[in-house]
């Protein structure tokens, strides 16, 4: 079944189908793993990837994989976008957009909250190479407004916002970024895109880390960008073939295999997780709750606009640093089910402390009134819980034990 935006099926029929059809030679019903790194010639070509057009067969596996091939339409069709690139994990889709889009003399606007390896290469590796870069609160529409020059090409954004679930107003924001010449990429890994489709909304640059929700079961890296197909032909030719950080087959085909349950796994993260944010709410221990579905949440209104339905990410506090230290320390040894691990979109649980302190330090550098704004979400700390697909009673049991 061909992917992309104008596919004929649901959501559900095209997270199975997508990409896939049956093998013509042998009738196999599961699609095979093409591990070949070339492929022969039927007739003379080139010897660069400029020469390809959509009409050429595989040449070589850098610059084409039909296993690859096949996971691109399968996210190409959840995204309900023409196209999608897939790379060797998320951090590279995000490097391909942010190297093939900006030049020395551009300006990069990045949300101030965001994956920490994303903000550390922003803050370090962009300036070292002449890109002047600004952090603002993408949350603050007039904020963003203010930071635009002439010469800012792009706006990349995450939306819900690791690790607090902030969320960005992405039709708006799109408004102002294309009414200055700028894209905007976004990076919705912890909506997935059964709760988010950014592209719909504007977003010129659609970006997973295909490790967490859509792989879904803590064994592959990989990652993806979505888009038009003239965006993503530009970004394939540039990323793909020339920064050469492609996805191997066999991960694409592990995670084209979790791909197909993605429907219907965010359904049961969502479900699990608004039960577990409820229950967490309601806990002496606790003193705050940020989970998109909750009335509680700063930006309910926006997430029921927004996102169709939740995923599994919740982020909770306790009273401050030395008790959120303890507590995590307490999960280490004595959690029985939710694994203490970093990572998230799993069908197995996850929990990690994220200190404030820390995370300012190390990866945000948030100063004054910004960081005055992070600590309004985040407090001392907070843990990002990562609902998996076990029982509610029995993750709400395995909480309780450590917080009781
Ligand atoms: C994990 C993650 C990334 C990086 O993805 P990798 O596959 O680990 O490289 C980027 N953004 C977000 C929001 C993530 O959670």
């Amino acid at each position: 079944m061909d992917g992309g935006r104008n596919r004929r099926f649901g959501l559900n029929t095209a997270a199975v189908h997508a990409g896939e059809a049956p093998d013509p030679a042998t009738g196999a019903s599961a699609p095979a793993i093409a591990m070949s790194t070339t492929f022969v010639a039927d007739e003379l070509g080139g010897f660069s990837a400029h020469d390809l057009t959509a009409e050429s067969g595989y040449v070589y596996a850098r610059w084409g994989n039909p296993t690859v091939r096949m996971l691109q339409s399968k996210i190409a069709a959840l995204e309900e976008t023409e196209a999608c690139l897939c790379c060797a994990s998320g951090m590279a889709a995000v490097a391909a957009v942010f190297f093939a889009r900006l030049s020395s003399g551009d300006h990069l606007i990045l949300s101030d909250v965001c994956y920490a390896g994303v903000a550390e290469l922003a803050r370090t590796t962009l300036p070292r190479m002449g890109i002047a870069v600004s952090i603002v609160d993408l949350s603050d529409l007039t904020a963003v407004a203010a930071a635009i020059r002439p010469e800012t090409r792009l706006i990349h954004c995450e939306t819900p916002a690791n690790p607090i679930l902030r969320l960005t107003d992405l039709a708006a924001l799109s408004r102002i970024a294309h009414k200055a010449g700028a894209e905007v990429s976004c990076d919705s890994t912890f909506a997935s895109p059964i709760v988010t489709k950014p592209a719909a909304l504007g977003v010129d640059y659609v970006i997973h880390s295909l490790t967490k929700y859509i792989g879904g079961h803590g064994d592959a890296l990989g990652g993806a960008v979505a888009g038009t197909a003239e965006k993503i032909a530009a970004l394939s030719l540039e990323a793909g073939v020339h920064y050469g950080g492609v996805l191997s087959p066999f991960n694409a085909w592990l995670i084209a295999r979790g791909a197909a349950t993605l429907p219907i796994r965010m359904k049961a993260h969502g479900q699990t997780a608004q039960a577990v944010a409820e229950w967490l709410e309601g806990q002496p221990a606790v003193t705050k709750v940020l989970y998109p579905g909750l009335a509680s949440h700063p930006q309910h209104a926006l997430a029921r606009r927004q996102m169709q339905g939740n995923s599994g990410m919740i982020a909770f506090q306790v009273f401050d640093k030395a008790s959120g230290e303890a507590l995590a320390a307490r999960m280490i040894e004595e959690l029985e089910i939710i694994h203490y691990a970093v990572s998230l979109g799993h069908h197995r649980s996850l929990i990690t402390w994220i200190g404030t302190e820390a995370i300012l330090e190390s990866s945000f550098r948030l100063t004054g009134l910004q960081e005055d704004g992070y600590r309004a979400w985040a407090g001392d700390g907070v843990f990002r819980l990562s609902i998996g697909l076990e029982d509610a009673v029995d993750l709400i049991a395995d909480l309780q034990s450590v917080l009781g």
